[in-house]
């Protein structure tokens, strides 16, 4: 298809991204049943403990089963999802699901943790940080499930909460009150004041994979090492915890630990899979 712009001028036919906007229109006509029907589900990655290996929680990852496309990951829904509004009610899907499965790894553990009880990760869009009934649709999943707000972690990216104003941060402030961890998800790829940190109800760094990856070779770049080292030791002046994803092999899991950061994420401990394997795998870990 090439369309006529007046004259004897012709722009060239682009019949890929014709394609790909076909899909993304399919998807997103395809998206407010695919949440009636069922077709999503959520994966669930380990948390781990740099210090001791031990499993600590999880973060929920959606997935989208589509009748035609088969499994589709976030990144190809999630941003279509926004433009349409339907996060909302998807994102509360989530939490509610996320909490749930909390709650059912808690009773399994049965109170004979070695480490405490697992915590759930779960991530917040924007939209719905800007949508009035965040705080009390948190609120009421917690009370439904019987779970205590301390088993959860609300995770946000930094880019999010670049400029936020007062007003944007007055739900993640009650929230972080009530006892919710709030994390700053893909910290250092947002260009943030790192003095901004200070006035953000956060507790938790997730530091990009950006930052993991330049771990990858040995000797490490020492620059990186530098920054990493630098944040770390700020984060944990300021109270925060750090986070690490992406993690895929066991030099960087050494290094990561060495630079001091807490908790880690990844290929090198386990893909994001179904619900059991994380209760299996902090089981593993809590008799072995
Ligand atoms: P994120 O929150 O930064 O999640 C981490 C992403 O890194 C996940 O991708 C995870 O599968 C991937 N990952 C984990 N370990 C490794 C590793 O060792 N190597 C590599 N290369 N990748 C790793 P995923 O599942 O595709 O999710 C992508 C993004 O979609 C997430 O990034 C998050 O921003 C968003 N997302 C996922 N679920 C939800 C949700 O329920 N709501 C919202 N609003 N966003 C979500
Ligand atoms: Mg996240
Ligand atoms: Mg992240
Ligand atoms: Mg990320």
């Amino acid at each position: 298809r090439a369309k006529s712009a007046g004259g004897n001028r012709f722009e060239l036919a682009d019949p890929e991204a014709d394609a790909r906007a076909i899909t993304r229109h399919g998807l997103t006509t395809a998206l407010p049943t695919a949440l009636e029907r069922g077709e999503f589900f959520i994966e669930y990655q380990p948390l781990v403990h740099l210090g001791d290996g031990s499993v600590r929680g999880a973060e929920a990852l959606v997935r989208w089963l589509h009748p035609q496309h088969g499994v589709l990951g976030p990144d190809r829904f999630i941003p279509l999802a926004e433009h349409t509004g339907l996060i909302v009610p998807l994102g509360r899907w989530v939490l509610e699901q996320s909490v749930r499965q909390a709650r059912e790894w808690r009773e399994l553990q049965g109170g004979a943790e070695a480490v405490g009880p697992l915590r759930i990760n779960v991530n917040l869009s924007p939209c719905q940080l800007t949508h009035p009934g965040l705080v009390q649709d948190t609120v009421d999943i917690l009370e439904r499930a019987g779970v205590e707000p301390d088993a959860l972690c609300l995770e946000v990216t930094e880019s999010a909460l670049i400029g936020a104003d007062d007003d944007l941060l007055k739900p993640l402030r009650r929230l972080a009150e009530m006892g919710v961890d709030i994390a700053l998800d893909d910290f250092g790829t947002g260009y943030s004041n790192l003095a901004n940190l200070r006035r953000l109800p956060v507790s938790i760094l997730k530091l990009d994979r950006s930052f993991t990856q330049s771990m990858q070779q040995f000797p490490a770049d020492p620059v990186d090492l530098k920054i990493v080292e630098g944040i770390v030791s700020l984060a944990h002046s300021l109270d925060l915890a750090v986070t690490v994803e992406g993690v895929e092999t066991g030099a960087q899991a050494d290094q990561l630990r060495i630079l001091g950061c807490d908790t880690a994420q990844g290929w090198y401990y386990a893909r994001p899979g179904p619900p059991e394997r994380l209760h299996e795998l902090a089981l593993v870990d809590a008799t072995g």
